[in-house]
């Protein structure tokens, strides 16, 4: 029926158009009648899917050429020219003063900057449990245990803290 129909319109559009051209000689200006070509939507039979090769499996990655002695080498151990990747000993370890750790030069000494972070951390809670989040307008002095306060500073001290 539906094939029917559209050869049916086809007929219809070939004889207007023959027509037209029949009388007119050309389609006229005036009364253009707009015509569309429509082509026959073709329909693909099935669309081709990498699934259909691969089915339940999963592709994988794999390299198109193979590599070269020198350059796998080159890749897992470094050259000397662009990066050296095998293990160097090295020179520059030194002893810290405080503590005796060994630590690079040039940096600071791990244990001693654990010591100073932690012992900071301890000081900043303290003082946030002695005065709250109200404003500091007084001088805070830390003290440790057994510490007294400095002679001159004892006069304009209120706020005492202990650890
Ligand atoms: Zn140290």
């Amino acid at each position: 029926m539906f094939p029917r129909f559209t050869y049916l319109i086809q007929v219809l559009r070939n004889v207007e158009r023959s027509l037209i051209n029949s009388i007119f000689h050309n389609p006229p200006k005036e009364l253009a009648l707009a015509y569309v070509h429509q082509r026959d939507t073709v329909i693909p039979s099935k669309k081709f899917s990498i699934k259909d090769i691969v089915g339940d499996g999963f592709l994988l990655a794999v390299p198109k050429f193979r590599r070269t002695i020198e350059k796998r080498l080159k890749r897992k151990y470094g050259s000397p020219e662009y990066v050296w990747k095998m293990l160097i000993p090295k020179t520059n370890i030194k002893v810290c003063h405080e503590c005796g750790h060994y630590h690079e030069q040039g940096r600071l000494c791990e244990k001693c900057y654990k010591r100073v972070q932690e012992e900071t951390r301890k000081i900043k809670n303290k003082i946030q449990e002695k005065i709250g989040n109200s404003r500091i307008e007084q001088d805070v002095i830390v003290l440790y245990e057994g510490e007294s306060i400095p002679d001159q500073k004892r006069k304009e001290n209120e706020t005492h803290l202990s650890e």
